[in-house]
C-alpha cells in the first residue's frame, strides 16, 4: 500500500456482477475462443452502432492495421491524419509501409483541422485517418466530402469515442459509420472494456470478409484449420473478453450518461474555483461528444516543462494524471525516420504542451472531484507561471 494522500486513479472500469458471471460462464463451458460469445458479441455492437459487420480483434491498433491492410495501403502511399493521438492511429499506416501525414490540429475541440486536408494531398494520398480525440466527433459529413472529392479512402479511429454522434442533414449517426471501415476500442481505460480488445465496423462485405481471415491466420470460410488463403495474423478476441463486453454493450445506454454528469461536474467546479483554466469544449449543434477523458489546459503563459511538474507533484499525493497528448510527430521515431520537428505544427505542439488528463470515470465522486480541483487549484497559485 503506497503511502500517497489520495487514492484517486485516472480511469477505472465499471465491471459488476453481470460481467463477472458472463466470464465465469464462459469459463465453465470449455469454449474459451471462437465459440458462440464471439458473433453474440459483435451483433451487439453491430446493433448498437446501426452497421452491417463488426469484427472483433484483440486491440483497438489490430484492428486498425488490418483495416490498413483490407484497403491496400502499400509502400510509397501517403495517408493523412492527425498527430495529436494515440500512437496505434499513426503506426497503423508504417506497418504497411506506408507514410502518415500529419496536418495540424483545430484549437477548440483538439481534432484535426479539416480545413488542411486538400492541402496535404499529393498524387501519393490514398486514404485519411480521421481520429475522433477524447470522444468528441470529427464532422465527418465534411471529411467524406473532401475524401469523394479526392476518391481517398477513410478509416475512423473511434477507438475513444464509442457512442458519439454526429449529425448529417437531419439524422444523427454514430462515429464510426462514414468511413470505409471504423474501430472501436476496449482497453480498460475506454468507455467500455473487454481488458484487452478491439472491433472493426464496417458496410462493406469485402473489408469485413478479408478482415474475419486476416484476424485468423488468413483462413476463409469453409477452409480447413491449416489451409491459409492470404498471409494473416493471430488477432483473435477470446470469448471470456467477447462475454464481458456483451454485457458492457448492454450497459452503455447507464454508462455513457453517467459518464457526462461527472464531466458536466468537473466543468461547473473549474468555471467556479478556477476560471483560467481552459476546459473541454462544449458539443457544437451538430456533434456529440462521448465523454472519453476530461482533458484540461493550463494557462497560455504556462509551459511544458511547468505543466510536467504539476502532472509529477498530482502523482505524489495520489490523484491519477496524464499528458494527453503528446504529439505523435515528436515521438523519437517520427523524428528520426521523417524528419518532423518542433514548430511544424503549432496547434498540436501547443496542446502538447498546456494539455493533461485527469481522473475521469463513472464513478468518481463528487468529493473526489472536488479534491482534484483544490489540489490543482493550490499548485497553480503556489507555482505562478
Ligand atoms: C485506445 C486507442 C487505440 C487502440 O488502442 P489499443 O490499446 O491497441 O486497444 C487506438 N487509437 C486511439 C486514438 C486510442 O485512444
Amino acid at each position: 500500500m503506497s503511502e500517497t494522500k489520495y487514492h484517486i486513479p485516472l480511469s477505472s472500469p465499471d465491471i459488476t456482477e453481470r460481467e463477472i458471471e458472463a466470464v465465469v460462464e464462459v469459463m465453465k463451458s470449455g469454449t474459451l475462443s471462437l465459440g458462440p460469445k464471439l458473433p453474440e458479441f459483435e451483433k451487439a455492437i453491430a446493433d448498437y452502432a446501426g452497421i452491417k459487420h463488426a469484427v472483433a480483434v484483440n486491440s483497438g491498433t489490430s484492428g486498425l492495421h488490418l483495416c490498413v491492410r483490407a484497403l491496400g495501403l502499400k509502400p510509397g502511399d501517403e495517408v493523412i491524419t492527425t498527430s495529436f493521438s494515440f500512437i496505434a492511429s499513426a503506426n497503423c499506416v508504417i506497418f504497411e509501409g506506408a507514410k502518415p501525414v500529419f496536418i495540424d490540429i483545430d484549437p477548440v475541440d483538439m481534432n484535426f483541422n479539416i480545413d488542411q486536408i486538400e492541402g496535404a494531398i499529393t498524387e501519393k494520398t490514398k486514404a485519411i485517418v480521421a481520429v475522433h480525440a477524447f470522444g468528441m466527433p470529427v464532422d465527418m459529413v465534411r471529411v467524406m466530402e473532401v475524401a469523394r472529392k479526392h476518391n481517398l479512402a477513410v478509416i475512423e479511429d473511434a477507438c475513444e469515442a464509442i457512442g458519439a454522434m454526429i449529425k448529417d442533414g437531419n439524422e444523427w449517426k454514430m462515429a464510426g459509420t462514414f468511413g470505409d471501415c471504423a474501430l472501436y476500442a476496449f482497453y480498460p481505460n475506454k468507455q467500455i472494456t473487454t481488458g484487452e480488445g478491439g472491433i472493426i465496423i464496417t458496410d462493406n462485405d469485402e473489408i469485413a470478409r478479408l478482415c474475419v481471415s486476416m484476424r485468423n491466420q488468413g483462413r476463409d470460410a469453409g477452409m480447413g484449420w491449416l489451409a491459409h488463403a492470404r498471409l494473416g495474423y493471430n488477432y483473435r478476441l477470446s470469448d471470456m473478453s467477447c462475454a464481458l463486453g456483451t454485457v458492457q454493450v448492454s450497459r452503455l445506454g447507464e454508462i455513457l450518461p453517467k459518464r457526462a454528469e461527472v464531466a458536466a461536474r468537473y466543468t461547473k467546479l473549474f468555471e467556479e474555483e478556477l476560471p483560467e483554466v481552459v476546459l473541454p469544449c462544449p458539443d457544437p449543434e451538430n456533434l456529440k461528444r462521448s465523454w472519453f477523458v476530461y482533458v484540461i489546459q493550463l494557462p497560455k503563459q504556462y509551459s511544458g516543462d511547468q505543466r510536467n511538474a504539476l502532472i509529477t507533484h498530482l502523482r505524489g499525493i495520489g490523484i491519477g494524471c496524464n499528458q494527453y497528448f503528446s504529439p505523435i510527430h515528436l515521438q523519437p521515431f517520427y523524428v528520426r525516420e521523417y524528419g518532423w520537428k518542433r514548430g511544424d505544427l503549432p496547434v498540436t505542439e501547443y496542446m502538447g504542451d498546456h494539455s493533461m488528463s485527469i481522473p475521469f470515470f463513472n464513478k468518481l465522486s463528487l468529493e473526489d472531484q472536488k479534491i482534484v480541483v483544490s489540489e490543482i487549484k493550490k499548485w497553480l497559485k503556489e507555482n505562478p507561471a
